[in-house]
């Protein structure tokens, strides 16, 4: 299949705030889900009778709920200062992609059915009902947002436009106006286990097959262990790590690591997934029974260690909500009694010399970092301040002789979205992606042209996913993209015969 026919917008010298063009994404819209895939997962199947009240409702629920939403719609001055954050306005240039606009579409139904003013003189102070139209636009810009957080942190209240992006998705899904895409994932998940549909046997056999490879690459014994008791430690990772390229290199380099090492360890076809897609649709119980899975499945095989792998999303939900979700953890090694980042134990490993990475076996990359958005601005790595932006590239620079970072102002918690996070990693939004990750290709040729960069590592699935389909649009090599235990598993030394 030929790739859509989605022009790029030329690459500029970062930053160009674009000029305006009304409704200029108003046709992007992903498939609503069927009413089966809703059913499956406990969502009415179609639109309800009586949507309005029931989502103004539930609106109020969540209100209620979350008092960080309540302030988030009350505490805007429209100062302006997100306006240009967000890599979709800057790609697309429609002004109902700027953050305070997108909030504005939740907010002024929020006035309109829960403030007095709303309710008394609508018109003076902005406010809406709730009408098909509004609706319409929900889904449609709400499906514009990667719930990537940028623009909090340049707002000066630190309004979280992702928050009220999940509430809204949330509110939709309640009356039956669910996104296909992450609605058929979360099924997959509860019934198969992973986000893929890969059932247990074939990812028996995926695993035989990687053991049959590395071993004819190294001539070691590395193992791909699955549903293994009495291994030290549970790795959870994005089930793209099992045969997706990149993705299944990294695989390969935690497994070298762990061999490198000597530490037992084991994969779970009950939790074969570390993406937990709940969080993307806002949802509370269906994040939790996605995360539940590894507390089941760590407490089964009785391992002492739980480490997620590359996933940016699955982090954040390990690193800030897996304790109230399906904590407590106390029934793991007191070494290591909260979940770990595979970037920490490896980083762990390279600094105490329990393994060895020869660098030049990666001369023939120049490498730059990509900081995902919810490993950035939502998480941190080795129980030290910025580690999340200090671990990741430590591990870099151990297994690669030349790296180098893209401007200032594209990195770290100010880092661009890849632009296919949020549950929006699908066919048609194709051309939002490609528009969306603008930013993050232009710091991208700045590094390309003045450095020589010819690969960019990162430690998320749907980066790698989205940067492989979105790099040929701008003339890049789609396998410029990686994970940083790819690196690493290339430059690991694994013993005698290696
Ligand atoms: S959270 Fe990210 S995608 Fe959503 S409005 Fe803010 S900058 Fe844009
Ligand atoms: S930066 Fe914050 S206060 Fe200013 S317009 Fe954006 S959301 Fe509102």
């Amino acid at each position: 299949m030929g790739a859509p026919d989605v022009q790029a917008p030329p690459l500029k010298a970062y930053p160009v705030i674009p000029i305006l063009q009304a409704d200029a994404m108003a046709g992007s819209r992903p498939y609503v889900a069927a009413e089966k895939l809703n059913e499956a997962i406990g969502f009415p199947g179609k639109l309800v009778d009586g949507w309005q009240a029931k989502a103004v409702a539930k609106l109020g629920e969540l209100r209620d709920r979350y008092r960080s939403l309540r302030v988030f719609l009350d505490a805007c001055v429209h100062c302006g200062a997100c306006t240009d954050k967000c890599h979709f306005f800057l790609g697309t240039g429609d002004p109902k992609n700027m953050p305070v606009a997108r909030q504005e579409l939740v907010r002024k139904v929020y006035r309109r059915y829960f403030t007095f003013a709303g309710k008394h003189f609508p018109k003076l102070v902005g406010a809406e009902d709730l009408t098909e139209s509004v609706l319409e636009d929900w889904y449609r810009y709400f499906n514009q947002c990667s719930e990537c957080r940028r623009c909090s942190v340049y707002c000066p209240y630190g309004i979280d436009t992702a928050e009220i992006t999940m509430a809204a998705k949330e509110v939709m899904d309640s009356i039956g106006m669910g996104q296909k895409y992450t609605n058929e994932i979360i099924g997959k998940v509860h019934k198969i286990g992973n986000n893929l549909g890969l059932p247990g046997p074939a990812l028996l056999d995926t695993l035989q097959t990687l053991e049959e490879e590395v071993k004819e690459e190294t001539g070691q014994d590395v193992r791909f262990p699955l549903d293994e008791p009495g291994a030290e430690v549970l790795v959870v990772t994005p089930s793209a790590d099992f045969f997706a390229e990149p993705h299944v290199f990294s695989l390969i380099g935690y497994a070298k690591v762990f061999h490198a090492a000597g530490i037992r360890w084991t994969l779970s076809s009950h939790a074969s997934e570390a993406g937990n897609f709940g969080l993307f649709i806002g949802n509370y119980d269906q994040t939790r029974r996605i995360a539940m899975r590894v507390r089941e499945a760590a407490l089964e095989l009785g391992v002492k260690r739980v480490v997620v792998g590359e996933c940016g999303h699955a982090w954040r939900v390990a690193y800030s909500f897996w304790n109230t979700l399906i904590g407590p953890f106390d029934f793991l090694d007191a070494r290591h009694p909260v979940p770990q980042h595979v970037c920490e134990l490896t980083y762990d490993l390279i600094r105490r010399g329990a393994i060895t990475l020869e660098r030049e076996r990666n001369d023939r990359r120049v490498v730059t970092f990509h900081d995902s958005c919810n490993v950035a601005r939502a998480s941190g790595m080795g129980g030290i301040p910025r580690g999340q932006f200090i671990l990741p590239r430590a591990i870099v620079r151990a297994a690669c002789t030349r790296f180098h970072d893209m401007a200032p102002e594209t990195i770290h918690e100010n880092t661009f979205c890849c632009g296919g996070g949020g549950g929006l990693l699908t066919d048609e939004l194709v051309e939002l992606r490609v528009k969306g990750a603008l930013p993050r290709m232009e710091a991208l040729k700045a590094v390309v042209d003045e450095h020589g960069v010819n690969f960019m590592a990162t430690i998320c699935a749907i980066c790698k996913a989205q940067f492989a389909k979105v790099l040929p649009y701008y003339k890049f090599d789609m396998g410029m993209v990686g994970g940083v235990h790819q690196l690493v598993g290339d430059a690991i030394v694994l013993g005698r015969n290696d």
